[in-house]
């Protein structure tokens, strides 16, 4: 079975024994205010710093997903309101999240062949934050390390928030050009999902303390406060903490892994231009995603050959939102080998002309 799909996505192989170590270990039932628990967390902390080049001075915290991340934003870092730039599902979806709890935040949509518009957004007054997802996993397009810079530049004040979830660990983030990124564990880290992990810059951190946010189990000062010990505000998932441990000490380092998916994204991409017939979802190769790809297609047709691929074995990706019918979308992350994408290929081939 090859599984393409964005999310949940293919776990890396080695996962089936990491989790019969994490038993035999007796990792699966320590306290989590112990001496072996704190031990586990530091190493984590150090792994993530080396193999994904975050800087000294980020904190680190672990939370239940992404979308947890959203609402700590909202909570923890937002007294006014959010500026929410994006052009698909998810970006959209935090944007509406954050509106519930902060009604005066607002968005501002871009479309999915455009590169961000950094001179002309508006920032209205009072805005605390300012979000951009950096890969939209609903349509394959990605905000690049030189627009987070520009955003960086223009707006000095407000945060600024970034949703790697399906790019981080895949891509080498520049975490300085930004003071919040999140992720969860089912897409780039090949784990099952279950876990999310915020970075957060010092300047974050300052201002949640100012804010004093402490109405909620996860407030961002009671996550912060817990983590100078290397520890949670709440049990956590002992098991996810360790197979990211384990999973991470046999990376390679970010650099790494991303220079082998940008080529593999590259070649996937030139392979289905390729075909007369197959129409990219996003043709400006300025926006296109390194991790996910979508292909676009009429209704029907997108149906049928997500049925001949499943009897060949192959799981495509679903499209998602606005995109649900008309696209099929192929995950292009670390745990999934090039020989997947050779016999992916191979099966393209015999669907079109
Ligand atoms: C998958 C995804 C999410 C949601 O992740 P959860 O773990 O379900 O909270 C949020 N944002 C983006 C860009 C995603 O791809």
């Amino acid at each position: 079975m090859f599984n393409f799909y964005p999310g949940p996505s293919k776990v890396y192989p080695e996962v089936r024994d990491y989790l019969t170590m994490a038993y035999d270990e007796g990792i699966l039932s320590i306290p989590h205010r112990g001496e072996r628990f704190v031990q586990m967390m530091r190493e984590l902390v150090g792994l993530l710093r080396t193999k994904l080049n975050i800087p000294q001075d980020y904190f680190i915290f672990f939370t239940s997903s992404a979308t947890e991340c959203w609402e700590i934003i909202a909570q923890s870092l937002t007294p006014h309101k959010s500026l929410h730039l994006y052009n698909g599902a998810f970006g959209e979806k935090w944007c509406q999240y954050a509106k519930r709890l902060r009604p005066d935040s607002y968005g501002q949509s871009f479309e999915v062949e455009d590169v961000l518009d950094v001179p002309n957004i508006p920032v209205e007054d009072d805005t605390d934050v300012i979000c951009v997802t950096q890969t939209e996993t609903s349509n394959g397009t990605q905000v690049n390390m030189q627009t987070l810079l520009r955003l960086q530049n223009q707006f000095k004040d407000p945060l600024l928030a970034i949703d790697a979830t399906s790019s981080m660990a895949g891509l080498n983030l520049k975490f300085i050009r930004a003071d919040i990124w999140f992720a969860s564990v089912q897409k780039c880290f090949g784990l099952p999902a279950g876990m999310g992990i915020l970075v957060c810059s010092p300047r974050t951190i300052q201002r949640a303390k100012a804010l004093n946010d402490r109405k909620h189990y996860n407030s961002l000062v009671f996550l912060h406060e817990k983590m100078l010990n290397y520890q949670t505000a709440f049990t956590p998932n002992v098991l996810s903490l360790y197979l990211l441990k384990k999973v991470l000490e046999h990376r390679p380092l970010i650099k790494a892994i991303d220079q082998h998916l940008v080529q593999r994204a590259q070649e996937l991409y030139a392979y289905f231009e390729e075909f007369a017939d197959v129409p990219l979802l996003v043709e400006n190769p300025e926006v296109r995603s390194h991790t996910v790809l979508a292909v676009k297609g009429q209704d029907r047709w997108i149906q049928e050959i997500k049925r001949q691929a499943l009897q060949q074995g192959i799981t495509l990706g679903n499209g998602y939102g606005a995109w649900a019918k008309n696209t099929y979308r192929i995950a292009n992350f670390p745990a999934i080998a090039d020989q997947e994408y050779a016999s992916l290929r191979s099966f393209i081939s015999t669907q079109y002309r």
